[in-house]
């Protein structure tokens, strides 16, 4: 990686994209750099008060930051300053002044409970819990496909008419796939819709910090009126519920749930499991989490990681090349989280090193982080072993020419891309001037017949593969 002049800029830029101007301007325009290391990122801020809100708010942010732009994730700690903070840590793009209303600035609702929480910082609650959402999660950045359809349906319902179908909401799925999204989502469009409803987002953690401080604090009531009197009560990775709270936190779940549940307001759940594999969860609570509509999302398809890609990239206000978002789609299959890491890290990397985004880029950018990378064949490196092999030209390979010089490579590399990558058959047929895909099966048949009755074809065929799974 280049000096690290560029990298708390590019870091504050990766944090100014998921958080509101008004969280970024409030929270770190005055933060420094202290210290950048593998193992460790030391931030400088103006005051303990800073200390305390960024440790609680923002560390997931600005660690997904760090990682993203470098590669590394250290361990986020802050230092108090002694003296008032310089003016040169300005981001790349400073915040407008004002700005509008937006969903994600603090409501009237939010704004009285942060006044509390600022006349006694080190109290746990209240939280302003808009400071939990990203502006990035909206249904204008989601893109829906098999693996997400009923999730994404439901929730675009659930925006419209809460309370009135799919009650309570269960959605469930691995990491990285898509929940937070859709359950902020909801809340964002909400917020901006439907200013009548009081709303509460917070992640099942929150629920339980809350519950415990208040039993502490001697305050179950008022914390019965904050959930008890809400329209919409959204809970994220409400599986914590069976990790970490007691049986009166539970409990206390549980009567808020019914109460919600029969006075018709609308409750969403996520959890990283099913409701049934929620164990150690009592069985009431499970059952009543199927009661209404539980939704899985599934990973991503392949023709899905590349449309993601490229929307991620769009709102990047970039276009990649398309071979680059095909080796990404290829060798990233983990989750959406890790696409967008790996776009993020490509985008960073090729303005860090000054280079442009190729497939060599990509390449370098994601060894570190993406294993399989190194090994992977791509459509690339099959067109070049060929024509190599062959002594063509690539013009020859996508050409209409039928004569057997050029045909019979032709089929042989749309073999091989066939079975060494997970393109399918339309997208070959788009690699050799705008083929159709029973052109490629064709092909792939009359090769697999060759093999097994032309040994000079099938030398031929062992040599490429041989060498493609040695030099990439
Ligand atoms: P989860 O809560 O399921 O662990 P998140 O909702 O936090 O996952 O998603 C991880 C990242 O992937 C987020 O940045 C999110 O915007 C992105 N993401 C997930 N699914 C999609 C999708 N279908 N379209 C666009 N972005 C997505
Ligand atoms: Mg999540």
């Amino acid at each position: 990686m280049a000096s690290q002049d560029g990298v708390w800029p590019a870091i504050l830029q990766e944090i100014q994209r998921n958080v509101s101007s008004h969280q970024f301007g409030t929270w770190f325009r005055n933060v420094e750099m202290a210290e950048l290391s593998a193992d460790a990122l030391k931030l400088r801020v103006p005051s303990t008060f800073y200390h305390d809100w960024l440790r609680r708010h923002y560390v997931e942010t600005i660690q997904r930051a760090v990682l993203a732009v470098t590669g590394n994730s250290p361990m986020v700690e802050f230092v108090v300053s002694d003296t008032p903070p310089s003016a040169a840590v300005e981001p790349a793009v400073a915040p407008e002044p004002s700005e509008p209303a937006r969903p994600t600035a603090p409501s009237p609702r939010a704004s009285h409970v942060s006044s509390v929480m600022r006349a006694e910082p080190r109290r746990y609650y209240p939280v302003d819990w808009t400071a939990r959402m990203n502006k990035q999660l909206v249904f204008e950045t989601f893109v829906s496909g098999a693996s997400n359809a009923v999730a994404h349906a439901a929730a675009l319902a659930i925006a419209q008419n809460p309370g009135q179908a799919y009650n309570p909401f269960f959605l469930h799925g691995g990491v990285g796939l898509g929940k937070t999204h859709l359950i902020q989502a909801i809340t964002h469009s909400l917020l901006a819709h439907r200013p009548e409803l009081e709303l509460l987002y917070l992640t099942c953690e929150d629920f339980m910090n809350h519950f415990i401080a208040s039993v502490q604090n001697n305050e179950r009531d008022r914390f019965r009126a904050v959930y008890r009197t809400k329209d919409v009560l959204l809970i994220d990775d409400i599986h914590f519920l069976c990790k970490g709270a007691r049986e009166v936190t539970q409990e206390e779940f549980f009567h808020t749930f019914n109460t919600l549940y029969n006075a018709g307001k609308q409750i969403v759940l996520s959890s990283d499991c099913p409701p049934q594999e929620l164990t150690k969860l009592e069985e009431r609570l499970v059952s009543r989490f199927k009661w209404g509509l539980v939704a899985r999302i599934d990973p991503p398809s392949y023709e899905e990681r590349l449309a993601i890609l490229r929307k991620k990239a769009q709102l990047r206000g970039r276009v990649l090349p398309d071979e680059v978002l095909h080796f990404i789609a290829e060798n990233v299959d983990t989750s959406v989280r890790d696409l967008e890491g790996a776009i993020i890290k490509v985008i960073a990397f090729s303005s860090l090193m000054n280079r442009p985004v190729d497939v060599s880029l990509t390449r370098d950018a994601l060894r570190d982080t993406v294993q399989r990378v190194a090994s992977a064949i791509t459509v690339d490196d099959i067109i070049r072993a060929v024509t190599a092999h062959f002594q063509i030209k690539m013009s020859d390979l996508q050409s209409r020419r039928r004569s057997q010089s050029v045909a019979q490579p032709r089929q042989i590399a749309m073999y091989l891309i066939r079975t060494l990558t997970r393109h399918s058959l339309e997208e070959i047929g788009g690699y050799f001037g705008g083929r159709d895909h029973t052109t490629v099966m064709h092909a792939c048949d009359r090769i697999k017949t060759l093999i097994s009755q032309d040994p000079s074809i099938a030398a031929a065929i062992e040599h490429l593969t041989a060498t493609l799974r040695r030099t990439t």
